[in-house]
């Protein structure tokens, strides 16, 4: 597409192995699950593989194992129409895996083994200067170390773009992390964690997401699932609330909502119809199995 945004996203790329399950085993309990799914995911990869599909020029630097799980991401990458010129294959590590879970309920367990992830370092995110130059927004997870990630905005400083982190899973971050950050996108166990605010509803959300702001970051958006979104910024600040759908499996649900709203604020929307957009799509996502498998297409959307 000529005219699509160009979108950095730095972050992990896992395979996911996902099993179907009545109910989640207890500790020493084996049960014998549903159908078996091999399916690339990793917060990173996923959020690359959302704005690609929903409309974004989307170069992606990542680290992957040079093993089966490792080509297999490649490949699909290639074939989602990312640029792949920044990901490293480690000779070393395995590339990063995730064990999970879902029950009937469309709930989730998942357990990363980071592998390559976590060899993702400030070098690999200098030797791609001219992508964060070509780049109209950055999208960053912490699923890769955080050094990582604070070299990433700093480069993106030197560039003058805009950076969203989404902070998941949620880690104990210091103020440098927030400063001069565009957005942040926790969900609400994250903000939770982040603001020391249990987010319950309209005012406790607003109480965690003024915190949030107070410690620099421009605007705080936090996703509430089948509540849609609260909203924190200069011009809007309110609960945008989102279609009622039968969830089949809510993974990724997040990444397709920062994926897609990477792309409509890389296109200059403002944050209150990017987050329309975001909703629709992350909504969308809930009601397909999987996670990469799971996030529309642009077509699908309209
Ligand atoms: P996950 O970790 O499962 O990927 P998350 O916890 O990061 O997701 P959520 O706040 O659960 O993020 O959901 C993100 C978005 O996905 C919501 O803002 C909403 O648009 C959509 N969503 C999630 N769950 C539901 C649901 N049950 N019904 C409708 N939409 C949903």
């Amino acid at each position: 597409m000529e005219n699509s945004p160009h979108i950095l996203v730095i972050g992990s790329a896992n395979m996911d192995m996902v099993i179907q399950t009545s109910h989640f085993p207890s500790p020493g309990e084996t049960i014998i699950g549903g159908d078996f799914s091999l399916i690339p995911g990793g917060k990173g990869a996923n959020q690359a593989v959302a704005a690609s599909r929903l409309g974004g020029k989307v170069c992606f630097i990542s680290q992957l194992g040079k093993d089966l799980f490792g080509n297999n991401n490649l490949d699909n990458f290639k074939k989602e129409g990312i640029d792949t010129s920044q990901i490293k294959q480690n000779d070393e590590q395995p590339s990063g895996v995730a064990l999970i879970t879902v029950n009937q309920e469309g709930e989730n367990t998942i357990i990363v083994a980071p592998g390559a992830n976590h060899f993702l370092s400030k070098e690999d995110l200098l030797k791609a200067e001219s992508k964060f130059a070509e780049a109209e927004i950055l999208l960053m997870q912490l699923e890769i170390p955080l050094e990582t990630v604070l070299a990433g905005k700093k480069l993106a400083k030197k560039f003058d773009k805009k950076v969203i982190l989404n902070p998941a899973p949620a880690s104990d971050l210091g103020e440098e992390f927030y400063k001069g950050l565009y957005l942040i996108t926790p969900n609400e166990t994250e903000a939770e964690l982040l603001s020391g605010i249990k987010v319950i509803d309209e005012k406790s959300a607003h109480a965690a997401a003024s915190e949030l702001a107070s410690k620099g970051v421009e605007n705080v958006i936090i996703t509430l699932g089948a509540s849609g979104a609260y909203v924190f910024s200069e011009g809007f600040k309110g609960i945008i609330p989102t279609e009622k759908v039968k969830a089949i499996d809510t993974t990724a649900a997040g990444d397709t909502f920062n994926g897609a709203l990477a792309v409509s604020l890389a296109k200059g929307k403002n944050l209150k119809s990017a987050v329309v957009f975001a909703l629709r799509a992350a909504t969308l996502s809930v009601q397909k199995l999987g996670a990469q498998s799971s996030i529309p297409t642009l077509e699908e959307l309209s």
